[in-house]
C-alpha cells in the first residue's frame, strides 16, 4: 500500500449483540438450552399464536443493568419495548420485540489501552430461531428454539480508528460479559455477534465519509480481517475517482474478501412502533443501587488489587486478569503459597499453565493441576527442596493425574527419588570423579581458563540427574579444582 493509504483516517462503529445466559426466554418460560433437539423448547408466546400474551423476564432487564453499569452507561428509568417488523420464515411472530428510541442503557464507555469508545446505547430484544439450509436433500428446515431467547445489542459510537482497536474493544466487552456472567462470549459459537461499520474520510477532515456495514463475521479475527479488506477497497475506490455508496457488505473469511448482499436482503423499514403488549420498563433507583452493589470485581480493579496484595508487577496483574478463570486460579495457587513467593506462582501460570491451556485448547476450568498442588510445587522449589528444572518435570508428571493425591508434587518427587541433593560429601563425590574424567579441562582451568566453570558444572549437573543443589556444585567445583 502506497502513500495514498496514509492520507486517509478510518472511522469505524460496531454493533454487537450478546446472548444473556439466563435459564429462561425472554418473554416467556421456554427454556434457552442449547442441546435440546431442534423445535422443543417452543410454546404459543415465543411461537407468536394469536391471542398469547409475553411477559418480560426479570433477569434480563437485571443482566443490562449489569453490563449498561459496568459500561459507564445512563440508565433510563422508564423505558419502552417497541415491535421491529420484518418477514422472515425463522421468525413466527413477523416482529421482533426490541427496543427503538428508549433504550434501558445510554452515553457509556469503556476505555481500551489509552483510547475512550463511546458507547451510544444498550438495548434488550429478543433472538429469531435459525434456518437451516440442507443443500443435500434441497429443503430448508427451520428450528424455532432459538426464538425469543434474550440478546443485548451493544452499540458503539464511531469512535473506533483501526482494525486492531476493533479488535481490542471485542476483547474488552467479551472480558466485560464473561466477568458480569451475563453471556458466555463465545464468537465462534454466536454467543457474541458483531456487525461493524466502516467508512474512510480525508485526515484532518472533520466530517465522515459515507459509512458499509460488513456483516457475517464470526471471530474476532474476522472482524479486523474484514475491516482491513474494506478500508482498503473504499480508499481506492475515492482514489480512482469513485464514491463509496451506503452498502451492507457480507464477508468471506476463505477470501478474506466482502461484497455487497442482495440489495433485497437489505431492503429494510422495520416500522418500529411501540409494543402493546408489554408495559414499561420501570428501573428505580433502589434497583440500580442494588444491581451496582452486587456487581462483582471488574478486571481493572482485580489487576490493581493483585499488585497491591501480592506484589507483583502490573504486567503480570495485566495478563492474570484478562480471564475471570485465570484470575481466580491464581488467587487458588496464592492462597497456600509460603511467603512471599507470589510471583513465582504469577511466572508458572503465565508461562507453563498458559501454554498447555493454548496447546490442549482447553479454558482453565478444564485444566487438570488444582490451585493447591501447583502452589506445593512453588514452595518446594522455594524451600530448596527440587531446582527450578526438576520442578518443570515434576510439572509434566502432575498433568498425568487428575487424582488429587497422586497430582501432589510432594508424592511424585518422593516416588521417583527426585529430591535435590544438597548434602555436599555426596556432592563431592560426583565433582572429584567428572575432575578425573576430564583431565585436558582440568588442565586448561588451571591455566586460567576459567569460563570453563560452566563445563564442569553441567557434567556434574548431568551426573546428578539434575539433583543437586547448583550453588553446592558451583562451590564445590572451585575448591576442587583450586
Ligand atoms: P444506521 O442508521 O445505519 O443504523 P447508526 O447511526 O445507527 O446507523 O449507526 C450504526 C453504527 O454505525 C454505530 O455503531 C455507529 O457508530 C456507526 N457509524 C455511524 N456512522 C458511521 C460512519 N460514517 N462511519 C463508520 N461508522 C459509523
Ligand atoms: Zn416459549
Ligand atoms: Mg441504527
Amino acid at each position: 500500500m502506497s502513500e495514498n493509504t496514509d492520507k486517509y483516517e478510518p472511522v469505524i462503529g460496531l454493533e454487537v449483540h450478546a446472548q444473556l445466559k439466563t435459564k429462561s426466554k425472554a418473554f416467556c418460560s421456554c427454556s434457552t438450552d442449547f442441546s435440546s433437539p431442534p423445535n422443543t423448547n417452543i410454546c404459543p408466546v415465543c411461537l407468536g399464536h394469536p391471542g398469547t400474551l409475553p411477559v418480560l423476564n426479570r433477569n434480563l432487564v437485571e443482566y443490562i443493568l449489569r453490563m449498561g453499569l459496568a459500561a459507564n452507561c445512563t440508565i433510563r428509568e422508564r423505558s419502552i419495548f417497541a415491535r421491529k417488523n420484518y418477514f422472515y420464515p425463522d421468525l413466527p411472530k413477523g416482529y421482533q420485540i426490541s427496543q427503538f428510541d428508549q433504550p434501558v442503557c445510554s452515553s457509556g464507555y469503556v476505555d481500551i489501552s489509552g483510547n475512550r469508545i463511546g458507547i451510544t446505547r444498550i438495548h434488550m430484544e429478543e433472538d429469531s430461531g435459525k434456518s437451516i439450509h440442507d443443500f443435500a436433500s434441497d429443503k430448508s428446515l427451520v428450528d424455532l428454539n432459538r426464538c425469543g431467547v434474550p440478546l443485548i445489542e451493544i452499540v458503539s459510537e464511531p469512535d473506533i480508528r483501526t482494525p486492531q482497536q476493533a479488535y481490542d474493544y471485542l476483547t474488552k466487552l467479551k472480558q466485560l460479559v464473561v466477568y458480569l456472567d451475563i453471556c458466555d462470549g463465545n464468537m465462534e459459537e454466536g454467543s457474541l455477534r458483531c456487525d461493524a461499520n466502516v467508512s474512510v474520510r480525508l485526515k484532518g477532515s472533520k466530517e465522515f465519509g459515507t459509512k458499509c456495514e460488513v456483516k457475517n463475521l464470526n471471530s474476532f479475527k474476522n472482524v479486523s480481517d474484514a475491516l482491513d479488506y474494506e478500508i482498503k477497497r473504499q480508499i481506492e475506490l475515492l482514489e480512482s475517482g469513485g464514491k463509496v455508496t451506503h452498502h451492507t457488505m457480507t464477508y468471506d473469511a476463505k477470501s478474506k474478501v466482502t461484497s455487497p448482499m442482495r440489495s433485497k436482503e437489505e431492503a429494510h423499514d422495520y416500522r418500529y412502533f411501540p409494543e402493546p403488549d408489554l408495559v414499561n420498563v420501570y428501573v428505580d433507583e433502589n434497583w440500580i443501587n442494588e444491581t451496582r452493589k452486587a456487581l462483582p470485581e471488574l478486571p481493572e480493579q482485580k489487576a490493581k488489587r493483585f499488585v497491591k496484595m501480592f506484589l507483583i508487577p502490573e504486567y503480570d496483574a495485566d495478563v492474570l486478569t484478562q480471564e475471570r478463570g485465570i484470575a481466580d486460579y491464581f488467587e487458588d495457587v496464592c492462597a497456600t503459597v509460603k511467603g512471599n513467593n507470589y510471583k513465582s506462582a504469577s511466572n508458572w501460570i503465565m508461562t507453563e499453565v498458559m501454554r498447555i491451556l493454548n496447546d490442549e485448547k482447553i479454558p482453565i476450568e478444564k485444566f487438570q493441576i488444582s490451585g493447591k498442588n501447583l502452589s506445593s510445587l512453588v514452595n518446594m522449589i522455594a524451600e530448596g527442596k527440587i531446582s527450578n528444572n526438576i520442578a518443570k518435570e515434576v510439572f509434566a508428571e502432575m498433568l498425568n493425574h487428575t487424582d488429587a493425591e497422586k497430582q501432589n508434587p510432594e508424592t511424585i518427587v518422593r516416588e521417583k527419588n527426585l529430591l535435590q541433593v544438597t548434602d555436599s560429601s555426596e556432592i563431592e563425590i560426583i565433582v572429584k570423579k567428572v575432575i578425573e574424567d576430564n583431565p585436558e579441562e582440568t588442565k586448561r582451568y588451571k591455566n586460567g581458563e576459567v569460563k570453563l566453570l560452566g563445563f564442569f558444572v553441567g557434567k556434574v549437573m548431568k551426573e546428578s540427574k539434575g539433583k543437586a543443589n547448583p550453588k553446592a556444585v558451583n562451590e564445590l567445583i572451585i575448591s576442587n579444582l583450586g
